[in-house]
């Protein structure tokens, strides 16, 4: 049997578009961006244009775009450089529950540090950040809301706009983690009222290790760097410039605003095609996440007494992923299923299918028995969950 990708959201595969100008921009151009001669000053000609392309996807001016090394560099220099710069009473940072590991652990550490203190807000059961529970938190001492677009996990949309206003009306700065669903839904900056978004290329068909901070000119000003040198990206992140990779991000912001509404339709119904082939198939499966707000190519599926670890290792060589995560040696469930108010075992039972650009009808079909199979194999071992 053929390989499968259904993990796009843990990362996409590069677009041969992206990579054709990429490889263009390697081979073809020499100079460091920051030389002030005709082969510098071509670099930086490429990283303007990048800079206009992923301003345009999320409707930002390109020079609130700030270049870094991708979406937990770019959610970094949010909550670190807010706190650096933090003014005098306004030391608490409130984040959802369901946030990357990248906003958890930086605002983990800004708190241990003392540099801040962080504050949860729980999720409803759908999966959304619970608004009444924010309200509750919010206070003259909050620096900054951090609230992501789309949950890797689930895909279920969060009301961003309308905890932005909240965020605005008590002075704190919103930042939102928007790298699940920037280039798969249109997600504008303005019309939402966030102050900071992060994204990354490889969640856009378009190269690791290259993302943004997008920011508003009032909330780029209260940042202090992370990365300290010679001053490059207004001073935010200093480094020479990874001048292809950023080409390849705003290659990627170019296809994603061009494709992505007919590319949203389509992955949807192969999605959706993928679910009810399960369900036709199997008892006991159940989505996660309120299914009626979500990315369109995202489905957390629970499969009922099978322990996902070993259906998705049955399900070989169709690739998909699992929520739990493996800290000092102990497995532990998914930190976002367990905030929606899963239980343990149903985290355990979980496996996310993210599909995407190049997925194909044949590919969902040849998949679907595949995980049936390996559903039914690990269901029919004992308690042990397939081992
Ligand atoms: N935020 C979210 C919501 C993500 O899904 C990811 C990637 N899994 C990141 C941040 C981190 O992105 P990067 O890999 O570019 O550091």
């Amino acid at each position: 049997m053929q390989e499968v990708y259904l993990d796009y959201n843990g990362s996409a595969p590069l677009d041969p578009r992206v990579a054709e100008a990429m490889g263009r921009q390697m081979t073809g151009a020499a100079g460091n961006a920051s030389s002030s001669h005709r082969f510098g000053l071509r670099q930086m000609a490429a990283v303007d244009e990048a800079r206009e392309q992923v301003g345009a996807l999320v409707g930002a001016a390109p020079s609130g775009v700030v270049f870094c090394s991708g979406a937990t560099e770019a959610n970094n220099l949010a909550l670190l450089g807010l706190a650096e710069a933090a003014p005098a009473g306004r030391n608490r940072i409130v984040i959802s529950a369901v946030e990357h590991a990248s906003v958890r652990a930086t605002a983990q550490w800004l708190h241990e540090q003392g540099k801040a203190k962080a504050d949860t807000v729980g999720v409803t059961p759908g999966g959304f950040v619970d608004l009444d529970e924010l309200d509750a938190l919010l206070g003259p001492d909050v620096l900054a809301v951090s609230v992501m677009a789309a949950n890797s996990e689930t895909g279920v949309l969060n009301p961003v706009a309308q905890a932005a206003e909240r965020a605005r009306v008590a002075g704190a700065v919103l930042h939102c983690d928007a790298t699940q669903m920037v280039g798969r839904l249109p997600f504008d900056m303005a019309a939402t009222g966030a102050d900071l978004v992060s994204l990354s290329g490889h969640k856009m068909c378009g190269p690791t290790g290259v993302g943004a901070l997008v920011g508003t000119r009032p909330a780029l000003g209260r940042l202090r760097p992370v990365v300290h040198g010679g001053g490059h990206e207004r001073g935010l992140r200093s480094g020479s410039l990874n001048v292809a990779g950023i080409v390849g991000l705003g290659a990627a912001a170019a296809i994603c605003a061009d494709e992505r509404d007919a590319e949203a339709a389509r992955v949807a119904g192969l999605r959706d095609r993928l679910v009810s082939g399960l369900r036709a198939a199997l008892d006991e499966v159940s989505e996660n996440g309120d299914t009626t707000r979500r990315l369109p190519n995202t489905a957390s599926i629970r499969f009922a007494g099978a322990d996902a670890e070993a259906v998705v290792c049955n399900m070989d060589p169709v690739a998909a992923s699992v929520g739990s995560a493996c800290h000092s040696g102990a497995i532990e469930p998914s930190p976002v299923l367990l905030a929606m108010g899963l239980a343990r075992e149903a985290a355990f039972e979980t496996v996310r299918f993210s599909l995407g650009r190049f997925t194909t009808k044949a590919e969902v079909d040849a998949a679907i028995p595949r995980t049936v199979t390996a559903v039914r194999y690990v269901r029919s071992m004992d308690g042990s969950g397939g081992w």
